[in-house]
């Protein structure tokens, strides 16, 4: 009796549990490229057409390997324009009533295929180094779900970085060796890019004229779109620039997205590369000579404990996760998120890197974009859904809980003990935006006062009861309890004005 066999597009791995337990003789393999998903939220232009693309040469490789693939392209006729259309067209065309699948990362589409009509088999993913049951037995009675002990875990479950029973090294996290700055002279490998195929070219110009609508461009395309790519990226990374993530890892430079990150994200979260192989390369590189053990650790650090951690939490906290609004929030995005004018360089800078490349870097996401919405009281939601469009790497399960936890405090201290937030002090000092921006990152009030001075104070102002009891919080609380009130006046007034022009659509 043949099965189908579905496959989404972050699904590109051969060991694919639904692969694995298909019969290559009898079930036919079912991918689909669909509205109903690149349009549910409207996602950057280069993150469907890596899509596309990486799907369209995993069907072409399955048929290599002798696979019965059914696969729609979006222009194809009879596309459905939904995964569950297309199951119920290809079952009707088979005579399929049974689905394989691997269970997706997104709880809408775990729904739908609960909720199908035909007989689903949703197994798990395995593609990840811990699975939902290890994640639940390691939270199950804790009173907080750190990273850093589920990490650990980790460490000892794989062996990586490890020395018997210690951390290589001597310490668990080195990420205190992790926070230099960088300036604008330092020699920067560049990551490598890869120029459009013919059949990327092809599902590029399919997207220009399919989704013209969608934020972002796509003349800067060069993400690796097959596995032997993506192998030839991470090489390239730790030949080149592993050496040095750790100590730039939270830097920023004008126009340079990149500096020392690795660029592996959306190739590892639709299937291109093994998050457990890429620990071991790095091992390697630490073990050979040829990485310090900062870099090897903080990048390790990232896959081995973040990733696992960050998908084991979206699965524990269950759908209602992302909307999530302890703080109660409600202000719309500001138009600036979408390219709209600011005055802001660095929120400039982090915006125009996400255009042209559907990418920035972490301390970008977190303390640029992340930190602005944040102090400025934006509803979660829309940052959220702002998130899971605009990145090339952006999936539910990674993207929702790094936004609605660790950025946005949504949940209210799950993820994180205390509110990324920040003055524009941080962002002066592990960048070179604030140089040629139109504020001063040193004037706390008065002309020219960077929104971010401003709007920091008004945060712990009216989240002073809150995070009164936050140890954490303690030195920034007594600092804002001991400043003279007209100070105080002064700097809320002026906040308020921000947040109104913000309001108003008001260039900020
Ligand atoms: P590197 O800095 O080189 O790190 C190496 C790898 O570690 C990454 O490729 C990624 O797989 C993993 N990693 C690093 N940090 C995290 C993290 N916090 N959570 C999970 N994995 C991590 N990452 C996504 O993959 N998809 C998202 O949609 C996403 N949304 C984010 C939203 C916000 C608000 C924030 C603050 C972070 C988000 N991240 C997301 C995490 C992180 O920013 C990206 O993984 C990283 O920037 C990807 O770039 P890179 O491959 O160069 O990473």
């Amino acid at each position: 009796m043949t099965r189908l066999v579905l496959i989404l597009g972050d699904q590109l791995s051969p060991n694919l549990s639904a692969l694995e337990e298909a019969d290559k003789s009898s079930d036919v393999i079912v991918m689909a490229e669909v509205h109903g998903e690149a349009d549910s939220p409207k996602h950057h232009p280069q993150k469907i057409a890596l899509i596309f693309s990486a799907m369209r040469k995993f069907a072409a490789r399955l048929e290599g390997d002798g696979w019965d693939v059914r696969y729609a392209r979006l222009d194809d006729r009879d596309n459905a324009q939904s995964i569950s259309g297309e199951l119920l067209r290809r079952a009707e065309e088979t005579g399929a009533n049974e689905v394989i699948a691997t269970t997706p990362g997104d709880h809408r589409l775990i729904a739908m295929l609960d909720e199908h009509p035909l007989k689903i088999t949703r197994l798990p993913d395995t593609r990840f180094i811990a699975t939902h049951e290890e994640f639940a037995t390691w939270a199950d009675g804790r009173k907080e779900l750190r990273m850093e002990y589920f990490y650990r875990e980790m460490r000892r479950k794989t062996g990586i970085l490890m020395d018997g029973d210690d951390p290589a090294g001597g310490k668990w996290n080195f990420d205190h060796d992790n926070r230099k700055p960088a300036s604008n002279d330092l020699f920067r490998e560049a990551p490598p890019m890869f120029p459009p195929d013919e059949t990327t070219k092809e599902v590029i110009a399919l997207v220009e004229k399919e989704f013209s609508d969608h934020f972002g461009t796509l003349d800067t395309f060069g993400w690796p779109t097959t596995h032997e790519d993506a192998e030839r990226a991470a090489d390239h990374f730790f030949e080149h620039r592993l050496e040095c993530f750790g100590d730039y890892q939270d830097a920023m430079l004008r126009g340079d997205p990149f500096l020392y990150h690795s660029i592996l994200s959306s190739a590892l979260n639709i299937g291109l590369l093994d998050p457990l192989e890429l620990c071991k390369k790095a091992e390697e590189a630490y073990r050979s000579g040829n990485a310090p053990i900062n870099a090897v650790e903080g990048f390790i650090r990232q896959i081995l404990g973040w990733r696992e951690y960050v998908r084991g939490l979206w699965a524990f906290e269950g759908p209602g996760y992302t909307e999530r609004n302890i703080l109660r929030y409600d202000r719309k995005l500001p138009w600036l998120y979408w390219g709209g004018e600011t005055n802001m360089a660095c929120l400039s800078e982090a915006v125009n890197h996400t255009k042209e490349y559907a990418y920035s870097h972490h301390i970008q996401r977190l303390m640029v974009t992340g930190n602005f919405a944040l102090l400025a009281g934006v509803d979660p939601a829309e940052v959220h859904e702002w998130y899971l469009s605009v990145y090339v790497d952006a999936f539910e399960w990674v993207e929702a809980p790094n936004t609605i936890g660790m950025s946005q405090f949504a949940d209210g201290g799950i993820i994180a003990s205390k509110p990324y937030v920040s003055s524009a002090n941080y962002i002066d000092k592990m960048s070179d935006f604030c140089e040629t921006c139109h504020y001063s990152a040193k004037a706390k009030t008065g002309e020219g006062a960077c929104p971010f001075n401003l709007l920091y104070w008004h945060f712990i102002d009216r989240h002073s009861q809150r995070f009164g009891n936050n140890p954490r919080m303690g030195n920034v609380l007594a600092t804002w309890r001991r400043m003279d009130a007209e100070k105080k006046k002064t700097i809320l007034d002026e906040a308020t004005r921000v947040l109104e022009a913000l309001d108003d659509g008001e260039t900020v």
